[in-house]
């Protein structure tokens, strides 16, 4: 039987895609566990991390009906919105004085009625109204959709963000990169090369960004796999990414659900296993989260144990998620208790892992 010793000398002499697959589908979790834990103590030690930030959605407005969302309306329902630049301004000023906010998080969806005029104003007001609060905007998916729009390369649009306020990207929309498991879950969205290459660029730019992975829906091993070594490669070249985050699927009010694609949540122990393998696979290259909004505070707590070592953030008004009928934010305090049971040591960080305290 296969015990965590051996899997730590593997995973230090570099796993293969292959070796990694052999590993989700044999080793128990708890071997999994123990060695991707082992490893994360060893690269980073008992620190974890999070930001101190809020969430804002310019806009619910988005044309990608992607069948994995529960948040977006198409233009002309009733219930859909665009926020004005000053009300985003006056909420993120708001959050930095009454909850002490480091970092606005902000995104929207594919929404054809936007003009470039319009990002102009959203990032410059809040820069005006919360000067040092960084700007992580929208995904590589949006880049693409509004470069299109505009009829303008990523690269300008990305310029056009820079010059107006935006520090970083989100690591929204990497879904999963596999071209099979994207037709299904976001067939009008980019490919898994097309982020990669919007990425590159944005870091060629001095803008770096999150990378996410949806997991929990239509992938198998291999996808996952795959998902996390190409982020690991775009981090070798690039150095620009700043976490890696897993996102477990949620199919309440989504499309896949009501098609019966997906049958409910996936269990806690393939959880583990996700956040394992990516530590397995990523090493010291990358913090990986554990994404308390998409598991809940309890397992949260737990892959902290299994090789996560980021808490993400404490996200106050996470509409995408409310809308899939999840819980939406943490005090810092909270978010500490979970580093904490797990016998972590929490700190709050800013957007660049700079630790600004620990609690
Ligand atoms: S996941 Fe994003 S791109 Fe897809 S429908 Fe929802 S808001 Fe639009």
């Amino acid at each position: 039987m296969l015990k965590p010793e051996d899997v730590v000398e593997a995973a230090l002499r570099g796993l293969s895609r292959h070796d990694a697959e052999a590993l989700m589908r044999e080793a128990d979790i708890f071997t999994l566990a123990q060695a991707a834990h082992a490893i994360s103590q060893k690269f980073y030690g008992d620190v974890v991390t999070f930001v101190n930030n809020i969430v804002v959605n310019y806009g619910n407005v988005c044309v990608a009906k992607c069948p994995i969302c529960a948040f977006y309306r198409l233009p002309g329902s009733p219930d859909a919105y665009v926020r004005k630049p000053e009300e985003v301004a006056a909420a993120v000023r708001q959050a930095v004085e009454q909850r002490g906010v480091t970092e606005l998080h902000i995104n929207g969806g594919f929404n054809p009625f936007l003009t470039p005029e319009y990002f102009d104003q959203l990032f410059s007001a809040v820069k005006k109204a919360a000067p040092r609060v960084v700007i992580k905007g929208p995904t590589m998916a949006e880049v693409d959709y509004y470069a299109k729009l505009w009829r303008m390369s990523w690269r300008e649009v990305l310029s056009r963000w820079k010059d107006a306020g935006l520090d970083a990207i989100s690591g929204g929309g990497a879904e999963i990169f596999a071209e099979e498991v994207r037709k299904v879950v976001a067939p009008h969205k980019i490919s898994g090369e097309e982020w990669i290459r919007i990425a590159e660029v944005a870091h060629e730019l001095g803008i770096p960004s999150n990378a996410t992975m949806l997991y929990g829906h239509v992938e198998e091993d291999r996808h996952v796999v795959d998902h996390i070594f190409r982020v690991k490669e775009l981090q070798e070249k690039t150095g620009r990414v700043l976490l890696f985050i897993p996102v477990k699927y949620n199919p309440q009010n989504t499309e896949l659900y009501k098609r019966g694609l997906v049958k409910g949540h996936a269990p806690a122990t393939y959880d583990v296993k996700v956040v394992a393998i990516s530590r397995l696979i990523l090493l010291d290259r990358l913090k990986v989260a554990a994404y308390w909004l998409s598991v809940g505070k309890k397992l949260a707590s737990t892959l902290l144990l299994a090789g996560a070592n980021d808490l993400v953030g404490t996200m106050y008004n996470e509409a995408v998620l409310r809308s899939a009928g999840a819980p939406y934010s943490a005090t810092p305090e909270e978010l500490a208790a979970i580093a904490r049971e797990a016998g972590k040591r929490p700190a709050e960080r800013d957007t660049f892992h700079r630790i600004i305290r620990y609690i």
